[in-house]
């Protein structure tokens, strides 16, 4: 095939300028059209600011400026005939029949051309069934904002022709992105992956666990995430965010561990959507949020003695500190467990400790300086909160939690491993564009699957099938990709032998060996 040199974009609105600013810098010749002409002047002025902008920051010079903006042009319309375009990427309204109906102009209108779709939500597949010839589109989903969110991924429809997978994958590569390459499937790659935080975290606000400010206190200081789901939610909108939900949901035929929450539904219909409404799950002024004050809790290692069950290094942690660490429960101290995939409340039965005089604390907490406690029922709260403040007295932050089911990071972290590695046993996606896709997609610190190993493969397994044993919830199924590595102790990297391996180079090293 031969290589790209011009480019038309059709539909110059947030995403079409985007992806035509990083391909008229890339070199590309680019043309850029939209039904509406306003839409398009408007587009190359606001190129052409950028532009003058990074000349202005000195991030590149001024001939460098007007060469970019020599490339970048009105072209006549949308599906205007031209053999010379040799990729059509388009950017319009996210509607299945306005995008066949331009792709099937576009294929007689440019015949020698790629046709690409930017489409986030509706199958590449279908978009390709109006076309004579499916085997010319692909989906190249690029992030908004395009400059700054360097991934894109490459989607191959079930006939899209295999070149064009390379095709893609070398523009995206000549743009200085980043191609990953998913399959044609509900969200793709990236925007399924993303939904198992905010619909594990509108769950536990559902059942009453903790606050939105003390779930995204918990995800960002336990899980190093930069935001927390519901700053993330009012962030995106979620007249945005629940409409993926919804899709990606309704795409998997209601796989219960993609289910919506009626939380999001209902403050939809409130218009509390977030930043943009002025309101979400924080209130905004200016477009700052309104965040709840820490609790204030005075530091005293004295107040109360304590009781560590079954974590020797936590104890040694709170003796420094100067708290009293009792070896065995006493009725005059506190018994703190650390329970991993169930409530607090079974932890203290199954070691005959007192539910009244007993608290819970996530293990994942204990190496930073959050901690999430989580408070039992049947706690008696009198004798129960002075331990708040040993463990002040000790460094920590200690968040007050109610014993639902599993702690809150535990029930964040297992659900993002989980729902990751469900995509890789359904070959959504290879392990590293996984864990590429959630780092360059959704800003995570780490991959899921390296998330997954560093918190340690059994103890993903431990929190998922306490969840699931506890509720019977098949949200909270283990993905066979995740048992079988934990199981046999190797890497959720690891891809395995499949059928067509043995046929090969491998199956005759077995044979000669
Ligand atoms: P937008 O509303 O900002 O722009 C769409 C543009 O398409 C408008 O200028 C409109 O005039 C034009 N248009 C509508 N019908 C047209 C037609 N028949 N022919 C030519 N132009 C037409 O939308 P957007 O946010 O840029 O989204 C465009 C596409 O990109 C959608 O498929 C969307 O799902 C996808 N996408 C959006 C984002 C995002 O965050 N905004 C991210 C990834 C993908």
């Amino acid at each position: 095939m031969e290589p790209i040199e011009r480019i038309r974009i059709v539909g110059a609105g947030a995403m079409g300028r985007g992806i035509a600013q990083v391909a008229a810098t890339a070199g590309y010749r680019v043309e850029l059209t939209d039904t509406d002409d306003a839409a398009v002047r408007a587009a190359l002025e606001f190129v052409a600011s950028m532009i003058q902008r990074s000349v202005d920051k000195g991030k590149r010079s001024a001939d460098e400026g007007e060469a970019i903006l020599a490339r970048l042009t009105a072209g006549a319309a949308p599906t205007a005939p031209a053999a010379d375009i040799d990729l059509v990427i388009e950017a319009v309204v996210e509607k299945l029949p306005i995008k066949q109906a331009i792709f099937t102009e576009l294929e007689t209108a440019t015949p020698n051309a790629v046709l690409a779709s930017n489409t986030s939500s509706l199958s590449i597949t279908a978009i390709a069934s109006a076309l004579r010839d499916p085997s010319r589109l692909i989906g190249l989903h690029f992030f908004n904002p395009v400059p700054l969110m360097s991934l894109v991924e490459v989607v191959p429809g079930l006939r899209t022709a295999p070149a064009l997978v390379d095709t893609a994958t070398a523009f995206v590569t000549r743009l200085g992105h980043t191609p990953i390459l998913a399959r044609d499937t509900p969200g793709f790659l990236v925007n399924h992956l993303g939904r198992a935080l905010p619909s594990e975290a509108l769950a536990i606000l559902s059942e009453q666990v903790a606050s939105p400010a003390d779930i995204d206190r918990i995800v960002r200081d336990t899980l190093g995430l930069r935001m927390g789901p519901f700053e993330l939610m009012d962030l995106t909108g979620l007249d945005v965010s629940h409409p993926v939900m919804e899709t990606v949901s309704a795409g998997f035929y209601g796989d219960p561990r993609l289910r919506p929450s009626p939380i999001a539904a209902t403050r939809v219909a409130a218009g509390l959507l977030g930043r943009k409404t002025g309101e979400g799950f924080y209130r905004y002024e200016d477009g700052v949020p309104r965040l709840p004050a820490e609790p204030e809790i005075t530091p005293d290692a004295a107040a109360i003695p304590v009781h560590v069950h079954n974590h020797p290094d936590f104890a040694a942690t709170l003796r420094r500190s100067g708290a009293t660490v009792l070896e065995t429960p006493d009725a005059e101290a506190v018994s703190l467990v650390l329970p991993v995939g169930e409530p607090t409340y079974r932890v203290a039965a199954r070691y005959g400790l007192d539910p009244a005089l007993t608290l819970g604390i996530d293990p994942l907490g204990i190496d930073r300086r959050r901690l999430t406690v989580i408070v039992p029922s049947a706690a008696d709260l009198v004798v129960v909160a002075p331990a708040l403040r040993v463990l002040a007295a000790a460094g920590y932050l200690p968040t007050p939690t109610t014993d639902v089911t599993a702690p809150v990071a535990q029930r964040i972290m297992a659900t993002i491993v989980n729902l990751s590695c469900a995509l890789a046993e359904h070959g959504i996606g290879t392990p590293e564009d996984i864990d590429r896709g959630a780092r360059l997609g959704l800003g995570y610190p780490l991959g899921p699957l390296e998330l997954g190993e560093s918190a340690g493969t059994e103890r993903v397994v431990a929190i998922l099938d306490g969840l699931y044993a506890y509720t019977r919830d098949p949200r909270y199924r283990v993905s066979t990709w995740l048992r079988a590595r934990a199981e046999q102790r190797i890497s959720l990297h690891t891809r395995g032998a499949r059928p067509e391996d043995l046929l090969t180079n491998r199956g005759t090293d077995v044979r000669s060996r």
